[in-house]
């Protein structure tokens, strides 16, 4: 095959995240119906949608925190829906930032940062703090080494929760509409943190209802809707001229 030449198959090996067929039930409740996706290595890829689309569902799936029902997932070309799959090993290389923080309230944000640096990657202390100190700086709270995350505002400590997930070195992050609960004039410093990954090229995958942030910074957006993806492309076509009529019911809602 010459170097021109690109086959379904070739796109697929160069996927970071490779979903094929996804199912998934809670109960009778088929949350995801059929779901194929993938996100190339450096992609930014925003997922947007109506509450309860499934999206969450998608998301958790990807890093094995909900086991999918049927369907296959490959991570880095790796089956992680294998039930011998080594899912600490793969947790280990994808990121993860929620809706709600999920700092831990009776540490600092230093040791926020290395808890896990020195418990499941088995780094020294002396290693743990110098990338702690380096993804502090890097998210503008480095002031804030030594507070404990209740007397922090919620934008700040998202923003610790990001260092805290870069902290571990992944090749990948996953958000989960990390800025809904923050106060509107605390939202812009936690995307200009995004914005700042996404240039260095992360690769991300975020569920977000920040439309001029997916307008701006992603690559794909994906539409679900009732357990499918509905739509997608690129933003300036999803958001813009969008050809479902579920995805413009959607944005006039939204925008
Ligand atoms: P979204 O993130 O798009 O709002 P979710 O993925 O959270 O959607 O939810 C999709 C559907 O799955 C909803 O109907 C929700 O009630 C259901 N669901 C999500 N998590 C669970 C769970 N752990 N147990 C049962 N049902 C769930
Ligand atoms: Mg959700």
């Amino acid at each position: 095959m010459t170097q021109t030449e690109t086959t379904p198959a070739a796109d697929r090996g160069a996927a970071v995240i490779d979903v094929q067929n996804l199912h998934k039930y809670f109960g009778d409740n088929e949350v995801l119906k059929g779901i194929d996706f993938h996100i190339a290595r450096g992609e930014v890829v925003c997922v947007i949608g109506p509450s309860g689309s499934g999206k969450s569902t998608l998301l958790r799936c990807v890093n094995l925190l909900e086991e999918p029902t049927s369907g296959t997932i490959l991570v880095d070309g790796d089956e992680i829906t294998d039930p011998d799959a080594d899912v600490d090993a793969l947790r280990a290389r994808i990121g993860m930032v929620f809706q709600q923080f999920n700092l831990f309230p009776h540490m600092t944000v230093l040791r926020n940062l290395t808890v896990a640096q020195e418990k499941v990657l088995k780094r020294g202390k002396a290693e743990s703090l110098e990338i702690a100190r380096t993804n502090l700086e890097k998210v503008g709270l480095s002031d804030k080494a030594d507070a404990y995350p209740a007397h922090l505002s919620g934008g700040q400590q998202q923003r610790v929760a990001i260092a805290r997930a870069l902290s571990m070195n992944p090749d990948m992050m996953l958000f989960d509409e990390p800025t809904s609960a923050l106060d509107p004039e605390l939202v812009g410093d936690v995307l200009a943190v995004m914005k700042d990954l996404a240039a260095e090229g992360m690769t991300m995958m975020v569920v977000t209802h920040e439309m001029s942030f997916a307008r701006e910074v992603a690559d794909k957006v994906v539409f679900m809707d009732g357990g499918v993806i509905v739509e997608e492309g690129l933003p300036a076509d999803v958001l813009g001229n969008p050809q479902h009529e579920r995805t413009q019911e959607f944005l006039a809602r939204v925008l």
